[in-house]
């Protein structure tokens, strides 16, 4: 069933809103025009003075109007359209924290003239009555969705609007060109043309290069939303399970002396300074004759192969050998870093070693067994992350989801094909096509242009309730 349907979006909907299980709370939601006689049906507010009015908090007792039987003491409250999530009459009924007692009040709910929502429906009635964009709507998905406390203060900044913002003045800027173009296009012989040729043409170099830096931030806006991959690698007793169970912060790994212990890729989510981390450890490097252990070392190549970032793993008390340096040399340079681990022990590797051997590798010494260096080796990996070039203040404009940033490609795509048209002297109409194609894609981030089919793929991937 779609949740675009014209029909059904005039219909009352009512949904469990609170996560399943015992609580010391449950919330009950209700959307749409029944919400007050519905409410007014099998609500009794307690007193006198505790009516049922907008805005306003309501104790009292839930009643099934055919039993008279009293189901629950509960708040309710009650939201006038337009002053409400959806834009919608609403209301939300507070009870006590009960699986039985939450499946009972939805059921008498549902008696009555409403149905049940479909996921995301509350935000799409939100979306559809002009109370916030569609990239609002996403990063409540977001928000809800959060793992870690930095991608929750990203969703809620786009919450609150920084990605249409990001994007307003550039649309204002080629509707501007665009506007002069037409203006062009009319009035051709009264127009200096080469000189609004150049100006426009940089107004739109300008905009060129806002949209590219929005993609370059997107690759961290994704790192962030998805959780960047960390790969452990290095050969056999190093201490990449000891370093996995450090970062990790718990004894997740098996550490031995026995070497070849980790045969599988062990994967586990972590934060790393709000960043959401998949780590994994894998089986060490080397050539074995052992079937389970070979197929762990290839297990490892494939991990290597999708890692954003790799973390190579030495043991300071052995010698720095020729292999060593073959297999890290192989490794791709910019997403690597050299843990030089075993730091308590006499060493036989150091710094100056690798230094001489292997350029200017981030090279980090490290001890697991204490915990020497570990921050060092945690500010190291986020600097990988998190590119030199960006600043706090750019976490406004951050694109985080890939239907965004295709818009964004998109938009750039167009916009370059129309600077290319105006720049080889082609007529204007040219130019004014491929504009109107680059601000449609920057409307389609927000929503302004919308199918039914991009909305029914977004709303699907929310929890129902919200
Ligand atoms: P892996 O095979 O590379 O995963 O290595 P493990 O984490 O299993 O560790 C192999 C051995 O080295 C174990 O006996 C660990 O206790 C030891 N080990 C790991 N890290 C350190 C360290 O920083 N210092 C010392 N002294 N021993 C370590």
């Amino acid at each position: 069933m779609s949740c675009f349907d014209p029909g059904q979006l005039t219909e009352t909907i009512a949904a469990v809103s609170t996560p399943p299980g015992r609580g010391a709370l449950g919330i009950i939601r209700l959307c749409g025009p029944d919400t007050l006689a519905i409410l007014q049906r099998i609500f009794r507010p307690a007193g006198q003075r505790n009516q049922l009015t907008t805005h306003r908090m309501c104790f009292g007792v839930l009643v099934d109007p055919a039993s008279g039987q009293t189901i629950d003491q509960v708040m309710a409250v009650y939201f006038a359209a337009p002053h409400s999530y959806t834009g919608e009459d609403m209301g939300e009924i507070s009870h006590h924290g009960s699986p039985v007692l939450a499946a009972e009040i939805l059921d008498l709910i549902l008696q009555d003239r409403a149905r049940l929502a479909l996921p995301g429906e509350f935000t799409l009635r939100a979306f559809l009555n002009g109370k916030m964009d569609l990239a609002q709507a996403e990063a409540v998905r977001d928000l809800i969705d959060a793992r870690t406390s930095y991608q929750a203060r990203i969703a809620g900044k786009q919450l609150e609007g920084s990605v249409s913002r990001t994007i307003r003045p550039l649309k204002e800027r080629l509707i501007g060109v665009i506007t002069h173009l037409e203006t062009t296009v009319e009035f051709a012989e009264d127009m200096p043309e080469t000189e609004s040729r150049a100006h426009l043409s940089a107004a739109l170099a300008d905009v060129a290069r806002s949209l590219a830096a929005l993609e370059d931030n997107f690759r961290l806006g994704h790192l962030l939303r998805q959780g960047a991959s960390l790969v452990i690698t290095g050969r056999p007793n190093v201490g990449k399970s000891s370093l996995f169970n450090r970062l990790l912060g718990e004894d997740r790994a098996i550490v031995t002396e026995i070497s070849g212990t980790t045969r599988d890729v062990l994967r586990e989510p972590a934060n790393l300074f709000g960043i959401p981390l998949i780590l994994m450890d894998t089986a060490g490097i080397r050539t074995s004759d052992d079937m389970v252990e070979k197929l762990g070392v290839e297990r490892s190549y494939s991990a290597l192969g999708q890692a954003d970032l790799i973390l190579h793993v030495m043991d300071a008390t052995r010698h720095l050998e020729a292999e060593e340096l073959d297999l890290i040399r192989s490794l791709p340079h910019d997403n690597l870093i050299v843990a030089l681990n075993k730091q308590d022990l006499p060493p036989r590797t150091t710094t100056a070693d690798t230094d001489g051997r292997l350029g200017d590798q981030t090279v980090v010494p490290v001890s697991a067994l204490t915990g020497e260096g570990l921050d060092t080796l945690r500010e190291a990996i986020r600097d990988r992350l998190i590119p030199p070039t960006f600043r706090p203040e750019m976490e406004n404009g951050l694109i985080t989801n890939l239907r965004q940033q295709q818009c964004i490609r998109q938009g750039h795509v167009q916009l370059q094909r129309a600077q290319a048209a105006m720049e080889t002297g082609m007529s204007e109409e040219y130019s004014l096509y491929h504009l109107y194609r680059a601000v449609r894609s920057l409307d389609e981030l927000t929503g302004q242009t919308t199918v039914e089919d991009i909305l029914d793929r977004i709303f699907a991937t929310f929890c129902i309730g919200k």
